[in-house]
């Protein structure tokens, strides 16, 4: 590429990812740019992914999507968190809200608060103290800016229709200028000296030129995996979860505002609150079960009719060693994949977008920008790995097979560090510009059964009757204030009729 002509750009792939980069590279490229997307209508999209996490509202905000078009078009619902079911053991629930937990005092955070008021028998269970769990559990829901001013905001994201977002975003794109082609790509054609892609061959003897290539294609990775032989890591020694069934079913009142994810006996179900329908699936190692079981199991667990058979979805759980390699960039399933139990994909995706776009090469020769975009991307998802596999290796579900392995699993250091820490001291520390928040970090260790053993020194002298009475007031006002919030419904219908935000 050089930098006295306009970049050509071409995009291998129409699912989430290839829209998303098409929307946001015409966006902010404008004329700078020629930007060819590449899709086929024969081979489809994984048509998944309809979680989300808040930083989803950079994303939108960056597009200048107003909510309430956003909401209509894609039939979205709002996010508050995820319950986890039977996750620590059978019968046990937990949340995993977005958000503040409680309120610090001066330098200490709740945290520590909790643990000292755990250790003194005042503390309730966490969730409690968590406004984003209290409301959504009350299945209540008011948007940024519009609480009440004694009420904290609620922290969200959404569910939505994967099918019709990719449709969204593409009606977007075109606005732009992005030319869509409907071909199936058959070769991939590299100059013989550099290794650079010089062009991509359709069906139908057509032959598309490109300075920059990104690689949506999916599971498939024509490009990056296939064409340039990037190496694929393999996780699933800590996430050894390898097949999905999906299916969605009919939408259920009260229309919850977050995700649950329940553990099964070899992996877990998800279930997705969208307007108009509710998504399902069922996540698990086929060690452990056969497909007909899985299916049986997700079939059963349904809240309404089912609308289709489920559909089977296989991955291995993992990335490729480089998701820029050449003058290829990956994207989505393209450059790996973790499975959905925090909402990660489309965020990463979006993630690996906005820093293109920062990076964005003058020239095929940029190994430092190509380097450095490698090695952010590599530490985010080993970041988001460790988080993942939290979930699984604390469990108390003795007995079964699948959990007893990931119980026993030797764990990444990092990921070992983290618990071992919590375990001695109840400290959380996150790292440098890691996705996951102390917050975040903290419930789930929690409600997975980690018990501290100590916690910090700065909370020993805090008195524990102003300690059980900051603790129960604060539990009162978030149960009250959830209360008098409008219903999830009721939000929903409030915003798209008057197009608030
Ligand atoms: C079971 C499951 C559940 C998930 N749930 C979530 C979730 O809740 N939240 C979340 O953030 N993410 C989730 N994800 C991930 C999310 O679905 C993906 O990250 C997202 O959909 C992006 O997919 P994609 O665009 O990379 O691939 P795809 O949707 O598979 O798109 C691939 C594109 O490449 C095209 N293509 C492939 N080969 C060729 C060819 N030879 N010629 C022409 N075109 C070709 C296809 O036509 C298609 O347009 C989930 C994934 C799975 C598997």
């Amino acid at each position: 590429m050089s930098v006295t002509k306009t970049p050509s750009i071409v995009i291998a792939g129409g699912g989430s990812a290839g829209w998303m980069a098409a929307a946001a590279l015409s966006r902010f490229l404008g004329n700078a740019g020629k930007i060819t997307l590449i899709e086929s209508e024969a081979i489809g999209t994984v048509g998944v992914g309809e979680a989300t996490i808040p930083q989803i509202h950079h994303f939108n905000n960056a597009l200048g999507i107003p909510e309430a078009e956003f909401l209509e078009q894609t039939n979205a619902t709002f996010k508050l968190g995820i319950e986890f079911v039977g996750w620590r053991d059978a019968g046990h629930s937990y949340f995993h809200g977005f958000g503040l937990l409680g309120r610090a005092v001066g330098i200490l955070p709740f945290r520590d608060l909790w643990l000292k008021g755990r250790f003194d028998g005042s503390a309730e269970e966490l969730g409690i103290y968590n406004f984003n769990d209290v409301a959504a559990r009350a299945g209540r829901m008011i948007g940024l800016g519009h609480s009440p001013s004694s009420v904290r905001d609620l922290v969200y994201a959404y569910h939505f229709d994967a099918t019709l977002y990719a449709a969204f975003l593409r009606r977007m794109a075109e606005g732009r200028g992005v030319v869509r082609m409907d071909a199936m790509i058959e070769a991939v054609e590299r100059d013989e000296e550099s290794g650079d892609i010089t062009a991509l061959r359709l069906d139908g003897d057509r032959r598309v030129e490109g300075d920059f290539f990104i690689d949506c294609t999916g599971f498939r990775s024509l490009l990056l995996g296939g064409a340039l032989g990037v190496p694929f890591e393999d996780w699933s020694r800590w996430l050894p979860c390898n097949r999905a069934l999906a299916v969605p079913c009919e939408r259920v009142d009260p229309l919850h505002p977050y995700t649950r994810s329940t553990a099964r006996s070899a992996g877990w179900q998800w279930r997705i609150p969208l307007q108009h329908r509710t998504g399902n699936g069922h996540v698990y190692c086929a060690d452990f079960i056969s497909d007909d079981e899985a299916a049986a199991t997700l079939l059963a667990n349904l809240d309404g009719k089912a609308q289709a058979d489920p559909r089977p979805i296989r991955f291995t759980t993992g990335r490729r060693a480089q998701a820029w390699s050449h003058n290829c960039l990956a994207l989505g399933l393209a450059a790996g994949f973790m499975e959905p139990l925090e909402s990660t994909s489309l965020h990463l995706i979006q993630t690996a977008v906005s820093r293109f776009l920062k990076l964005i090469p003058s020239s095929n020769r940029e190994h430092r920008v190509r380097d450095t975009f490698n090695r952010q991307v590599a530490t985010e998802w080993e970041q988001i790995r460790d988080f993942l596999v939290l979930h699984y290796t604390v469990n108390q579900r003795t007995g079964e097979p699948f959990w007893d392995y990931c119980r026993n699993m030797e764990l990444p250091d990092t990921l070992a560090a983290k618990i071992g820490m919590f375990e001695e001291s109840g400290a959380v520390l996150k790292d440098e510009g890691e996705l996951f928040t102390e917050e975040g970090w903290t419930q789930v260790m929690v409600g997975q059964g980690i018990e501290p053993q100590s916690y910090s020194a700065l909370a020993r002298g805090i008195d524990e009757g102003e300690l059980r009475q900051f603790l129960s007031s604060l539990a009162e006002a978030y149960r009250q204030r959830a209360q008098a919030l409008p219903t999830h419904a009721q939000w929903i219908d409030h915003v798209m009729k008057g197009k608030a935000a």
